[in-house]
């Protein structure tokens, strides 16, 4: 299991459910829920960091912030295979 504290900030007030963000995350980390008519963020562990469901959000609805000292100890591990 990867230990990281990476964070996917959502703002329910600011967000008008155009479903950009769930379109635009292609590892099924937002989900859609049908009735608040919202995003839902699942598994947020296995986001890639891509930034794309933050661009594509008109309102600044989502805020991505990665775990960047997680990241960086990954890094090392992988450095000693
Ligand atoms: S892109 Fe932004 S406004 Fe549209 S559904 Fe997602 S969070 Fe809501
Ligand atoms: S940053 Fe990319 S992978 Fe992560 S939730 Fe947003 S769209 Fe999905």
């Amino acid at each position: 299991m990867i230990n990281t504290k990476h964070r996917i900030e959502f703002y329910p007030e600011k967000c008008v459910g155009c479903q950009q963000c769930y379109k635009a995350c292609f590892v099924d980390v937002i989900r859609w829920d049908a009735e608040k008519k919202q995003p839902v963020f699942r598994y947020v562990e296995d986001c890639e960091r891509c930034f794309f469901c933050e661009f594509m959000c008109k309102k600044d609805a989502i805020k991505v912030v990665p775990d960047y000292a997680s990241e960086h100890l990954m890094q090392s591990f992988d450095g000693c295979r």
